[in-house]
């Protein structure tokens, strides 16, 4: 065990209350650890030190000896393979992905990226249950006492999802085509009271040029979800995130909440964060080549300066299982935005389709 590790170890004993010896957990919204037994409030000093990117090209060869990592015990989930911490004094458990019942005996010891930086929890389990129920109202096409169903399902978990972050200097060379519209007359006849004129209308046309050019532009803080145990578009449709409020890594903030290990190595999510960056150049280069339509035949980019950090980000999450399948629920921890996934049911939609055809064939009727 390193020094880097012992310490870790060690901040164990300040999540202990000072006034009556029992766990503290971490309060959302509130900097503070709160005491489960006494209630005692007490905050927590945020580190005073720089979330600083790390330099990837030295990481990306090998997880070396000067790595900052820390060991943490988790459990893997048998069904949807997701690895997550667990509160020790529970016996059986449930996976927060997919719930699935998870057995803690199985856990192991993982050695992983120490996170740089984590946005603290700001919404508390009590809106984000509140926003669920809300948000319930609003299934449409889920099947007909689905509502009841997973309203007594219902089980949340505060869980702080793996992230990497990218910065990146680019610079990109185009080749592709800009077209200009512009107006032509053309002449056509038709039929008027019997006689055949001949008219004129404007019609759009579009000249193209070729083009080719060169983009520069530098990336701050390109996100990339680390875990493949969430919905990822749904996943990504909670952002934005506050990054600028992220403070370094501490214990004391994950005290009382899981924490997902990342299964998404550095290099890999280097990889999704090309292709986010590259939708971003796209633009970019269509602004770059103007005109009132833009082709790109080909683009090719540089990237330098890769910069990276590994960080926590807090959601809400409500995993339930709906004939068989998962089906996730979830709440962004900082901002309260909400997204969810629920089965859709075929009978409902067969049921309007037929409900549309009965109107028109009644209004076709009533008309004749
Ligand atoms: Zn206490
Ligand atoms: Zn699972």
């Amino acid at each position: 065990m390193n020094e880097e590790n012992i310490a870790e170890h060690t901040h164990q004993q300040e999540l202990i209350c000072k006034n009556c010896g029992a766990k503290q957990v971490y309060a959302p919204g509130k900097n503070s650890l709160v005491c489960e037994y006494c209630g005692t409030l007490n905050e927590i000093q945020v580190k005073d030190e720089e979330i600083k990117e790390l330099d990837l090209e030295a990481y990306l060869g090998n997880l070396s000896e000067s790595t900052p990592t820390i060991e943490i015990q988790t459990v893997k989930c048998n069904s949807c393979s997701a690895q997550t911490t667990f509160d020790p004094n529970v016996v059986s458990n449930f996976c927060a992905f997919c719930g699935s019942p998870i057995v803690i005996k199985d856990a192991s010891i993982n050695k992983v990226f120490k996170p740089k930086g984590i946005l603290p929890f700001k919404v508390d389990k009590k809106s984000a249950e509140t926003a669920y129920v809300k948000w319930l109202d609003n299934v449409w096409w889920a099947p007909f006492g689905f509502k009841k169903k997973v309203q007594a399902n219902e089980k949340f978990s505060g869980l702080y999802i793996p992230y990497w972050t990218y910065d990146s200097d680019t610079s990109s060379d185009y080749m592709g085509e800009r077209g200009d519209d512009y107006t032509v007359m053309v002449s056509y006849t038709t039929t008027e009271n019997g006689k055949t004129l001949t008219r004129q209308r404007p019609e759009t046309r579009t000249r193209w040029t070729h083009v080719s050019g060169n983009i520069f532009h530098f990336f701050n803080d390109v996100l990339v979800i680390a875990s493949n145990s969430l919905p990822r578009a749904k996943t990504e449709k909670l952002e934005p995130w506050d990054l600028n409020s992220m403070v370094p890594f501490d214990e004391a903030y994950i005290s009382g909440f899981r924490t997902e290990c990342y299964q998404i190595d550095l290099k890999d999510g280097l990889g999704l964060a090309k292709i986010r960056m590259d939708e971003e150049i796209e633009q970019l280069i269509c602004q770059d080549i103007g005109g009132d339509h833009q082709r790109i035949s080909s683009k090719q980019t540089v990237y330098s300066n890769l910069t990276f950090k590994h960080i926590l980000l807090p959601i809400w999450i409500s995993a339930y299982r709906y004939n068989s399948k998962p089906f996730r629920y979830m709440v962004n921890g900082r901002t309260g935005e909400v997204q969810g996934e629920y089965p859709v049911s075929v009978f409902k939609i067969i049921l309007v389709i037929l409900i549309v055809i009965a109107v028109i064939l009644l209004i076709v009727q009533l008309k004749k």
